[in-house]
């Protein structure tokens, strides 16, 4: 039998009963041995950033046993990775790989179907398997987080040379926002931009090598990324067609210098300008980072929390109490971070060039370099993050209201001032309506940006959770109808937004149906994720 306290009754995946089910996990704990499955009967603890739980997502937006496994499991290779699909195969169980399970805001560690086993490949698949520091690429497990990762460049001596792109935080696995396609600071911002090479093993568990390593003998596996025939890797991405067990990255050479500035720009209507002087600065290569503006409101969370503000009757901060703290902090409506590469010549011009590009725009633009600011400021935290080094100062956002949990609204939005300034209008109006607060960034690409509306709720408050929901899902109506879709959601939101893609009858959806039914006939693997369901669950109320 396998281990169990009892503690909490399993959930039992669709088609299974208890007694099947344990039978199958008895079949898969002799496949990877008796240690390595457990049953998921434990507690739902919420835990935190630092001690996120395999067992549910603890940034539930629905109820906290909703989306829970039956069992976790821990292969140790690739090789038992593809057991376990096997396994998965002959026994009709659903399953949910993660690398480390930190996709906070976007579903955590929980599998979307009931009763699915969870492949936790972090814990024993965690090794950087090679650096190749000439030409700044490595190659590497699941379990790598960003943290270990800079670690690890750090002990072999080259972390001087080659830096790593850290997102907010440094916890989750640089394989795992990659495929969830999340993005960073540095000119590597865009994570999945910069993979290059995977192994997968498909929901039938085969073992395939993309690109050049689909060669034997090729030593170009992390130096050209295409090989030969179609290039499959970004079907591996959002999707349930495959499990990654190695994958390449891009290294950042040290570019010689980093020059990073706030801007801060007086008026909430100063948005649209702003993104216009941006927008050729960004094409042209100026700057050659993620960039991002944010608004003011949203840059105090990092030093305030909502009782330093006063509310509305809805619980929205007033806008004079929002600007009195503006005031305080000597930053704007807006602001916005950026960094210049390069030795201190070379971006000292830079820097004096867009100053000038925003000044004749928005005459009342303030910068800031890292010597006109106090200690604590973001910006210190900020030049970190640009030089790729991990910090976990965005956890102080976690402190705007009691039992906080984030839900992220994410749309995408062209990189110019009148798309940003009707979605921000737009939101926000919505946002308020239903008593949250807009706290919205831009995250700013050449052509495209990255509009990410962190969404805090109490997670204890069952009400404030009901609300939360029910604005996202009429925020996603609400972008949908004027063509804006989400670059990325929450597992409860993914067939709302699946449903949005919506161009010519849906036909992305029925090509993704197709290639689901041919990659993986049982329907094993990660149904739902994504919006794309296995045959035999379309249609049989799964959908959310
Ligand atoms: P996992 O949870 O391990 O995986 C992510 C998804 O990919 C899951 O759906 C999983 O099923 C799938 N997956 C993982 N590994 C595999 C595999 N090997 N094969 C197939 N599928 C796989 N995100 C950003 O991108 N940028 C940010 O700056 C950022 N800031 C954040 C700030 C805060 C305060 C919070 C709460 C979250 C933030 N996030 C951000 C979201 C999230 O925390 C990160 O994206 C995190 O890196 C994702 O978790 P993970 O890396 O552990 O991935």
């Amino acid at each position: 039998r396998l281990a169990t306290e009892n503690r909490r009754k399993v959930a039992v995946p669709p088609g299974h009963t208890a007694k099947s089910l344990e039978e199958a996990l008895l079949d898969l704990a002799n496949i990877l041995g008796q240690e390595w499955v457990k049953l998921n009967d434990v507690p739902l603890i919420d835990g935190d950033y630092h001690a996120v739980p395999l067992s549910h997502d603890s940034y539930h937006i629905l109820d906290p046993g909703d989306f829970v496994a039956s069992a976790v499991c821990w292969p140790a290779n690739t090789e038992e990775v593809s057991k376990t699909v096997v396994w998965a195969n002959k026994w009709k169980v659903p399953i949910w790989p993660l690398s480390i399970g930190r996709n906070l805001g976007y579903g955590g560690s929980a599998p979307r179907v009931r009763g699915s086993v969870v492949l936790d490949l972090g814990r024993r698949m965690n090794k950087v398997l090679n650096v190749d520091v000439e030409n700044a690429v490595c190659l590497i497990e699941p379990g790598v987080q960003y943290v270990t990762l800079y670690e690890y460049l750090q002990s072999i001596g080259v972390g001087n040379d080659l830096w790593i792109d850290v997102p907010d935080l440094p916890g989750g696995s640089v394989m795992g926002n990659a495929l969830d396609r999340g993005v960073g600071y540095t000119p590597y911002g865009d994570h999945w931009a910069h993979h290059i090479g995977m192994e997968v093993v498909t929901p039938t568990g085969e073992i395939i090598r993309t690109g050049m390593g689909s060669m034997e003998g090729s030593e170009c596996w992390q130096l050209f990324r295409y090989g030969f025939g179609p290039h499959q890797d970004g079907i591996f991405t959002q999707s349930n067609f495959g499990i990654v067990t190695k994958m390449g990255m891009e290294l950042l050479p040290n570019p010689g210098g980093v020059r990073v500035f706030m801007a801060a720009f007086p008026k909430y209507a100063d948005l649209h300008e702003a993104i216009e002087v941006i927008r050729p600065l960004m094409i042209r290569k100026v700057i050659g980072n993620v960039p991002m503006v944010r608004l003011g409101l949203q840059d105090a969370s990092l030093y305030k929390t909502r009782d330093d503000f006063e509310l509305d009757e809805r619980g929205v901060v007033k806008p004079e109490s929002a600007q009195k703290v503006i005031e305080e902090l000597n930053t704007g409506a807006w602001v916005f971070y950026a960094a210049l590469y390069g030795p201190d010549e070379v971006t000292l011009a830079k820097y004096q060039y867009i100053q000038e590009q925003f000044h004749r725009r928005i005459p009342n633009t303030k910068f800031y370099q890292r010597e006109d600011v106090p200690e604590n400021h973001y910006l210190h935290n900020y030049a970190r993050f640009t030089t790729g080094i991990p910090t976990w100062r965005e956890l102080d956002r976690m402190k705007w209201i009691p039992n906080a949990a984030h839900l992220f609204f994410a749309p995408l939005s062209a990189n110019n001032g009148k798309d940003a300034g009707r979605q921000a209008n737009m939101f926000r109006a919505r946002m308020e309506e239903y008593g949250f607060n807009y706290l919205g960034t831009f995250f700013i690409g050449t052509r495209a940006m990255h509009h990410v509306i962190s969404f805090m709720y109490n997670r204890k408050d069952v009400a404030e959770k009901k609300k939360a929901l029910a604005c996202i899902r009429a925020l996603i109506a609400d972008a949908a109808s004027i063509g804006v879709g989400e670059y990325r959601t929450h597992l409860a939101l993914q067939d709302q937004v699946a449903k949005t893609y919506n161009w010519n009858n849906g036909a992305i959806m029925k090509f993704n149906e197709q290639l689901k039914d041919a990659l993986d006939p049982n329907g094993i693997l990660q149904p739902g994720r994504s919006g794309i369901w296995p045959k035999d669950y379309r249609g049989k109320g799964f959908e959310l």
